[in-house]
Formats: structure tokens, sequence, C-alpha cells
């Protein structure tokens, strides 16, 4: 908890009530989760909270390298915890089977690319599989 407290400083934004209710269902679930999902969870406990404020945090959450985007085979958008401590460059692997979501450290894909001449700017890589408990 404390480096996610720690990632929010770092932009400027402040640990409130709503944020770590967030946060704490991520953590809790272990999986990536829809903003519908986050939605759903906290209309227990904030009774007038809007889609839109929860959108809205889950998108700085993501500015500060909290969660990750991850794309599903339905096409849903998701989120998941980045558990890295660093905001250093790497990707996620997501299980097909229960959504649960881990951090690849290093990359081997920078130098792709080189050959076509072009400068090499970004890419996008997220892997698939089944996780220990699903294997
Ligand atoms: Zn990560
Ligand atoms: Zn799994
Ligand atoms: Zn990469």
């Amino acid at each position: 908890m404390t480096t996610y407290i720690e990632k929010l400083k770092s932009q400027r934004l402040k640990f409130t009530p709503r944020r770590e209710a967030i946060l704490n269902y991520f953590i809790k679930e272990g999986r990536c989760l829809t903003p519908e999902d986050v939605w759903n969870q906290l209309k227990k406990n904030f009774k007038r909270i809007g889609f839109p404020s929860v959108y809205r945090n889950l998108e700085s959450f993501e500015d500060c390298g909290i969660l990750v985007k991850i794309q599903r085979e339905e096409r849903r958008l998701y989120y998941a915890l980045c558990h890295s401590h660093s905001n250093d460059h790497h990707h996620h692997i997501v299980c097909v089977k229960c959504g649960k979501v881990e951090d690849v450290d290093g990359c081997a894909l920078a130098s792709m690319g080189r050959a076509s001449g072009f400068k090499v700017l970004k890419h996008f890589v997220q892997l698939e599989g089944l996780c220990p408990k699903c294997v």
C-alpha cells in the first residue's frame, strides 16, 4: 500500500477514502476488473458515487502507474494493479482463466524494428497464459 500512496503523491494526487476503497478492492480481488465492477463495489459504501467519478479515478491511477489497462478477448476494458515499484518499462501477463495479472520484467523488443530504418518510439505487448493456480 505504501508504494501506491507514494505513486499517488508523485502525481500530486491525494489519498482519498474513495481511492483507498478502489485500491483495497483491487488488492482483495487479485485480478483485473472492469470500471463497472469497481463502480458496483464502491456504490455499497459511497451511495451517491457516479460512474464518471470512478472512471476518472481509474484513469488517474493509470497515470501514476498504479493500474494498467488490460485487454481481454471480449474487448471490454479492464484495469489491473501494477506491482512494479519503479515506473521502468515492462509488460504484463494476464491469466486467461482467472484474470490474475503479473508484471513481466525486462523487455526483449527494444531492438526489434531496427532493420526497418525506423526509430522505434513505442510498442504495445500483453502476454496471455495460465497462472500457476489455473494450469
Ligand atoms: Zn506493471
Ligand atoms: Zn489463473
Ligand atoms: Zn517492451
